[in-house]
């Protein structure tokens, strides 16, 4: 039996379903909550829904945007003739706080996973190709994670966008066996960039 009232038990529900959050932290949140005033609660919900209802993905590279187009793809100095492929935003705001890369990307939006029963057509593949196919892109570099699917997803990458003709690169060594792009630091990020090996 919870010694909360009932609206708390809730609230500890609903927040324990966010990724990273256990009890104990959701506990911590509704003491932010209860001892916060209402306009400052009023702000945290306008926020999140402020995000759900503004924020979609980039019509080119399926980057999280608020127009049409992300900032990246709009950005005249970037390299458009290089593109990185990766499988979440998460990835894209990584490698940005890195400052290494001076490309565009291209977001998959998820990756191959047979234990979870996602295909390559769940992925954002075909959007990639016919921007591949367009002639501008000179290299793609593939950063899916270094785990099993996203090694998988490279595989798949490799097999498709191979016979397209462009130059075709993974990232290298410094990124962990086993490990997401988006946990590895800023400098490993660069390095691992710096040294992607043609495929
Ligand atoms: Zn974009």
């Amino acid at each position: 039996m919870s010694n909360y009232t009932e609206s708390i038990e809730k609230l500890i529900e609903m927040l324990i379903n966010l990724p990273g959050i256990g009890r104990r932290s959701a506990e911590r949140i509704v003491g932010y909550i209860l001892n916060a005033s209402s306009e400052e609660i009023k702000c945290l919900c306008e926020a999140i829904s402020k995000v759900k209802e503004n924020v979609k993905f980039c019509r080119l590279c399926n980057n999280l945007s608020e127009e049409e187009f992300c900032k990246i793809c709009q950005d005249v100095r970037r390299q458009k003739e290089l593109v990185c492929i990766v499988e979440e935003p998460s990835d894209v705001a990584a490698i940005e706080k890195s400052g290494s890369f001076h490309g565009v990307y291209h977001v998959l939006l998820g990756v191959i996973s047979p234990l979870e029963g996602k295909g390559p057509g769940d992925l954002r593949i075909d959007s990639l190709i016919q921007r591949i196919k367009q002639g501008s892109i000179k290299e793609v570099i593939i950063a899916t994670d270094a785990d099993t699917e996203g090694e998988i997803t490279a595989l798949y990458l490799t097999k498709i966008i191979k016979p397209l003709g462009v130059k075709l690169t993974r990232i290298g060594v410094g990124i962990p066996m086993g490990s997401n792009l988006d946990y590895a630091d800023s400098t490993t990020l660069s390095k691992s960039l710096e040294s992607r090996r043609e495929i």
